[in-house]
């Protein structure tokens, strides 16, 4: 069987010798040795000013709503994982989507301002399959309404724009370790943002905790744990290796698919790109479906990432967003997997080309 993606595992003993660290100290949580670790190598990695490792993430991205005091309407992208929009809702404010970018993918800059009421007190926007949003375009326009910035950069690991980690644009950045995605702790997240936020966000993600007996104020528990930090600590040492190899991947896909009338992402100018996805474009959804039929019965398995447009789903009840409707459609992820065959790929392209 051949899924979307495939989790990278280190060699087991690897992890196990680093979390006997943590069973050495009896600490499996609350900030042990082995978050502060990892916290410390991902800076190096990553270079960013700060960061905090946290559970998942999507509660970054509800701390950052909550810490940063957003209220009433939040402009959003409809091309996004479901966190990206019921995080908003959670928090009890209003996603006001924006459309997206034909080709890039990313929420279209050129339309903010017209979306913005007295109510906006923030945009929230997803750099998707890794791809940057405009983020000077988005910051000057932040500046002259006077909104925060979020940035959802759950597919980020390791994108640089202009030479700069993408994680450091924006008020706050976020990132997951989920399984799926490119670096991972199992089940993780992490949150970056201004220098000055720095410490309200510590002290929510750690039930508002300012000492012992003492609170900032509401805060959650969102704290990673110490097999989670483990085993990021045993992914990080291979994460040019995994680099590596997606490339190439990417590198066979985009041969072997050349030929065919299927639009790609483009990838924003003065990138460096992670690899995180495949995404082609199909020219109809009729035509997505027969391929992921045929894909299915070869026990292949890709994933119609993003579908549906978020600003479709009931309990948003947002405006059309045509440009994300469509390509939500249309859009499928092809496998893209550090071990994933050549054979394979050769397999999904012939079928690719039999159904186009
Ligand atoms: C995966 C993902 C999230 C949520 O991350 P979790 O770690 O699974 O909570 C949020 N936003 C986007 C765009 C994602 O792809």
């Amino acid at each position: 069987m051949i899924n979307v993606t495939k989790t990278f595992l280190p060699p087991q003993a690897e992890y196990q010798a680093i979390l006997k660290k943590a069973w050495d100290t009896g600490w499996m949580t609350n900030r042990g040795i082995l978050v502060q670790t990892l916290e410390t190598e991902l800076k190096e990695h990553l270079s960013v000013s700060n960061i905090l490792t946290m559970t998942n993430g999507t509660l970054p991205l509800q701390i950052a709503i909550k810490t940063l005091a957003l209220k009433g309407e939040i402009i959003t992208t409809p091309f996004s994982y479901v966190a990206t929009t019921s995080s908003i809702v959670w928090e009890g404010c209003r996603p006001v989507f924006v459309d997206i970018h034909p080709e890039y993918l990313t929420i279209d800059e050129t339309k903010i301002e017209a979306a913005i009421t007295p109510k906006t007190s923030a945009i929230l926007a997803t750099h998707v399959f890794g791809n940057p949003c405009h983020v000077e375009e988005i910051e000057r326009i932040a500046k002259k309404h006077d909104l925060k910035v979020i940035y959802d950069g759950a597919h980020c690991f390791g994108v640089t724009y202009n030479g700069q980690s993408i994680f450091s644009f924006g008020d706050v950045s976020t990132c997951s370790f989920h399984a799926t995605k490119l670096f991972h702790t199992g089940e993780g997240g992490a949150l970056f943002c201004k220098p000055d936020y720095f410490e309200a966000m510590f002290f929510s993600h750690n039930f508002g905790h300012k000492s012992k007996e003492d609170f900032q104020g509401v805060g959650i528990n969102a704290k990673m744990s110490e097999p989670q930090a483990a085993m990021g600590l045993a992914v990080l040492p291979y994460m040019n290796m995994i680099l590596t190899e997606r490339q190439q991947i990417v590198n066979i896909y985009d041969t072997a698919l050349s030929a065919l009338p299927i639009q790609k992402i483009k990838i924003r100018e003065h990138t460096d790109w992670n690899f995180s996805y495949y995404p082609v474009i199909f020219e109809s959804e009729n035509q997505l479906l027969q391929v992921v039929k045929a894909l299915e019965t070869q026990s292949i398995f890709p994933r119609r990432y993003f579908y549906p447009s978020l600003n479709t789903i009931d309990y948003v009840k947002g405006k059309a967003m045509p440009i994300s409707e469509s390509i939500s459609k249309r859009v499928l992820c092809l496998p893209l997997y550090v071990g994933l065959k050549i054979e394979d790929i050769e397999t999904i392209k012939n079928i690719l080309i039999e159904h186009i």
